[in-house]
């Protein structure tokens, strides 16, 4: 599969995924917390898919489109595994991580925290969106919609 394949595998399955829950989740309240908000592509999704919904968007860099931007006081700078910290406890609706990067040694790294942020971020009940797998004994793999292949894109519900 060429990496062009692959980008758009990727990005459908974001949007399938994120499209499948607007549903699911008006009745979970919190906000919603954006891991990796890049240009700001999944974070205009997302304004779209939940209306009204606060959505706090975290990156090392600000770069995202000014259409995707958030509000200062949503947009959080620096690296997340240490931003994150803030959050544990904030009952979050749903937490979605696109910050995987497709190299095995820097993804090793991410999980050895992830998880653990994913887990504490969430309220129970709240679900879990991610790029990347999140083993996590209080994170309970769901199914992702039909059509996505099998390890493309991760779903969870906090127990
Ligand atoms: N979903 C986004 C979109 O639709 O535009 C794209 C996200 S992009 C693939 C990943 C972003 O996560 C990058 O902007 C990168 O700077 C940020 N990122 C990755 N790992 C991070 C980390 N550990 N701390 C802070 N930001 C991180």
């Amino acid at each position: 599969m060429s990496r062009l394949d692959s980008v758009i595998r990727r990005l459908t399955a974001q949007r399938d995924i994120l499209d499948s829950l607007a549903e699911a989740l008006k009745g979970v309240p919190g906000p919603i917390l954006e891991l990796g908000l890049g240009n700001g592509r999944t974070y205009d999704h997302l304004r779209e898919l939940f209306p009204g919904r606060r959505i706090i968007a975290f990156d090392r860099h600000a770069h995202s489109f000014a259409q995707s931007t958030p509000d200062p006081e949503d947009m959080v700078l620096g690296e997340i595994r240490e931003t994150i910290r803030a959050f544990v406890g904030s009952d979050a609706a749903m937490a979605h991580a696109d910050i995987g990067t497709g190299h095995d040694d820097l993804d090793a790294e991410t999980l050895t925290w992830l998880p653990d942020a994913m887990a504490g971020v969430l309220r129970p009940g709240g679900l879990a969106v991610s790029g990347l797998p999140l083993p996590h004994s209080l994170l309970v793999e769901l199914p992702v919609p039909a059509g996505i292949p099998d390890g493309r894109y991760f779903l969870y519900r906090r127990a």
